[in-house]
């Protein structure tokens, strides 16, 4: 049932003692802290084979590449949308994702309001920050954070369940500290009828530091699967 994806085994016997360590570390150990396997450029059946592992949780980029995949996942798969998102393209997805991370304006998070209140659901939604504050990234600023999770939380067909950041690669562990600082705030402080219990960061390079600062969620693409071999 392995061949060929012994690789992949070898990653996940890794990512297992990584984040074990470094809850140790941190003084975490009986904190849940949840791996969720990216799957951008990667094939189907080694998604698959990682699903079969117990890494169930998926996260999608594309709109188009997963809608490619979807048919072929394992009925055990819980997709999560974690890339930049169009609102023309909410109606593709709305149904098949059980949450969109990358909730970054308030006019997307209205268009996904809009579609969900057509379909009777509800979206668990994460607001994406832009913590580096780069021009490169797209994402709320930390300081219009606040106003805009309180206006994003009165809408319809939408549950703000915390925040997912994607750091600059320098220096992650003050950008994790930040983060860490607008998700207390946010839980101390809910908007109402949020239910804010979520932070999502931590990817290949920086998820054994992002456990140091208090993260739920670690987004693993290179590490689980390997280098990508061509740029997302
Ligand atoms: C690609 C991607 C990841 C995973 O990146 P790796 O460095 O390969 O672990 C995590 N989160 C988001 C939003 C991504 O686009």
């Amino acid at each position: 049932m392995n061949s060929g994806f012994e690789d992949i085994s070898e990653n996940i016997k890794r990512i297992r003692c990584n984040i074990e360590e470094a809850k140790v570390r941190a003084n975490r150990e009986s904190d849940d802290i949840r791996v969720m396997a990216v799957t951008k450029t990667v094939p189907y059946e080694r998604v698959n084979f990682a699903v079969s592992q117990g890494f169930e949780l998926l996260g999608e980029n594309r709109v188009q590449e997963y809608l490619e995949k979807r048919e072929h996942y394992s009925e055990k798969a819980d997709v999560s949308f974690i890339g930049h998102l169009q609102s023309n393209k909410i109606k593709y997805i709305i149904d098949s994702v059980s949450m969109i991370q990358s909730v970054d304006s308030i006019s997307l998070a209205e268009a996904i309001s809009a579609q969900a209140v057509k379909r009777g659901l509800t979206m668990d939604v994460l607001l994406e920050v832009n913590i580096g504050g780069e021009t490169t990234k797209s994402g709320f600023s930390a300081d219009e954070l606040s106003e805009s999770a309180f206006r994003i939380a009165e809408l319809d067909g939408i549950r703000v369940c915390g925040l997912m950041t994607i750091p600059p690669p320098e220096n992650s562990s003050l950008y994790f500290e930040k983060m860490q600082r607008l998700y207390e705030d946010m839980r101390s402080l809910p908007p109402k009828s949020a239910d804010i219990h979520l932070l999502s960061m931590g990817m290949s390079a920086d998820y054994a530091e992002a456990v140091r600062f208090g993260t739920g969620m670690v987004r693993l693409g290179s590490a689980l699967f390997g280098a990508r071999t061509y740029k997302a």
